[in-house]
Order: structure tokens, then C-alpha cells, then sequence
């Protein structure tokens, strides 16, 4: 009984971990970036008429590497940004 408590406890500590892990990389950039920039990041993060690949390209060519689908996850809120 009490270990299989201890071992569930294991798991939520570890999910809590994940749950406190920091923003990915398209809010790591949105902290960093020159406002000019970070407006257009913003616009095309909502504009749905530009897609998740070509917000990539646009960020690769600032020589800042950001998946795809890292884009379209933060997109769909999926990530620990807030
Ligand atoms: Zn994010």
C-alpha cells in the first residue's frame, strides 16, 4: 500500500516538474526580441492566413531555429507559455 503511494507520488513530482518547465521557444524569443519584430512575430502567431512553416522560415532567417511544429504547439497553446 504505502509504496504504491510513494510511486504515485514519484509520478506527480515528476509530471509538477514538466508542469513548472519553462516557455518554449517562440515565448523564449517574444522575451528577447526587438519590439518591432516582436509585433510582427505576434500578428502572424494569430494571423491563421500565415502558417506555422512559413513563421519558422521567417525566424530561421533571423538565424533563430524554431521547429514548425513548435510554432503551430505554441499556436495551440500546448506550451508553458502563458
Ligand atoms: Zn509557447
Amino acid at each position: 500500500m504505502g509504496s504504491k503511494v510513494s510511486a504515485l507520488d514519484e509520478m506527480r513530482e515528476i509530471q509538477s516538474g514538466k508542469m513548472r518547465g519553462s516557455r518554449c521557444s517562440i515565448g523564449l524569443h517574444l522575451g528577447i526580441a526587438e519590439t518591432e519584430e516582436k509585433d510582427a512575430l505576434i500578428s502572424a502567431l494569430d494571423d491563421f492566413a500565415i502558417d506555422s512553416a512559413t513563421i519558422s522560415s521567417w525566424l530561421g532567417r533571423r538565424g533563430y531555429k524554431v521547429a514548425r511544429h513548435t510554432v503551430a504547439r505554441h499556436r495551440r497553446r500546448e506550451c508553458q507559455c502563458k
